[in-house]
């Protein structure tokens, strides 16, 4: 039997982890507050209930998680609408100096399936930046899309704006090199995957009428299989990359819970737990081939 068949290797070719690292945790936070909300129904800015119910994350979830991980001695990511920075500002400087890495996840949480040109998610990408920097004084290298939706234009937009990495694409296990088109010697940029399953957003969130299924998982549930992935990831060497809203995992019971698949990620063996920056600056230094994405041609009748 030949050893060398390529999928032997749950590693990609080239790829490797730092020294005595054999696999990566990254816990990150994104802070929609309002906006996830207010960019499909404006006319809920006037609804109270709604919206305090988004502001739970900067007011209440936001300080709880980041004394979690400073008790835990941790740096998160944090990806930051520009909207929420402009309306929390307080709050997005207290998640700066605590020293967590800070991100770019649009201006009002825009999909880019809302987009009619790449001119609009330039436009919203720069809406992003200048909030961040007047806000924050930050000016971020990462990138997640909101609701997971990316154009195939945009890791070419974000390479031409300084951008070092993208998360939120959900084919790997581990990182690698995103090419931002299929002319040979495309600039590229790190992509770090994701995954909905996990993503707070499914198992927790409710809001009539609004999202949800009204069937509100336990933390001691989601927990338990969020911590099967953990092992199974560190096991085939790859990244852990967990999705947080304060405004959904800052409530009591589910930070508790956060806590322990954190103390988990502590306890095993080789598991480097990073910022997304970090990890996207080791993986600029690997030898990897830069995966080209193009849309499939669509069969004719
Ligand atoms: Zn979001």
């Amino acid at each position: 039997m030949n050893r060398r068949e390529p999928w032997r290797d749950a590693r990609p070719e080239g790829f490797r982890w730092p020294d005595g690292i054999r696999a990566a945790a990254c816990f990150t936070f994104d802070i929609d507050a309002e906006s996830a909300v207010l960019i499909d129904h404006p006319e809920a800015a006037g609804w109270l209930d709604v919206m305090s119910h988004q502001a739970y994350g900067p007011r209440t979830g936001v300080p709880r998680l980041l004394r979690v991980l400073d008790r835990q001695g941790i740096r998160a990511t944090f990806f930051v609408p520009g909207y929420t920075a402009e309306r929390w500002p307080g709050v997005i400087r207290s998640v700066r100096d605590a020293g967590h890495e800070i991100a770019h996840h649009g201006y009002l949480h825009e999909g880019a399936r809302s987009a009619p040109d790449i001119e609009t998610e330039e436009r919203r990408l720069l809406r992003g930046l200048e909030a961040l920097d007047h806000v924050a004084g930050v000016r971020p290298v990462g990138y997640r899309a909101p609701n997971w939706e990316l154009s195939y234009g945009l890791p070419a937009l974000l390479a031409r704006h300084g951008f070092r990495y993208d998360s939120g694409l959900m084919d790997a296990d581990h990182p690698y090199r995103l090419a931002t088109g299929p002319e040979p010697g495309a600039p590229s940029i790190v992509e770090l995957p994701a995954h909905w399953a996990l993503d707070d957003w499914e198992p927790y969130n409710y809001l009539p009428g609004l999202t949800g299924s009204g069937v509100i998982a336990s933390p001691a549930d989601v927990i338990a299989r969020w911590t099967l992935e953990l092992e199974a990831l560190a096991d085939d060497g790859g990244l852990f990359m967990l999705t947080n809203h304060p405004f959904v995992s800052g409530r009591a019971s589910r930070a508790v819970g956060l806590e322990r698949l954190i103390e988990r990620a502590k306890g095993l063996d080789g598991v480097w737990i990073a910022t997304c920056s970090e990890i996207a600056a080791h993986v600029e230094t690997l030898p990897l081939a830069p995966v080209v994405h193009q849309p499939p041609g669509l069969p004719s009748d």
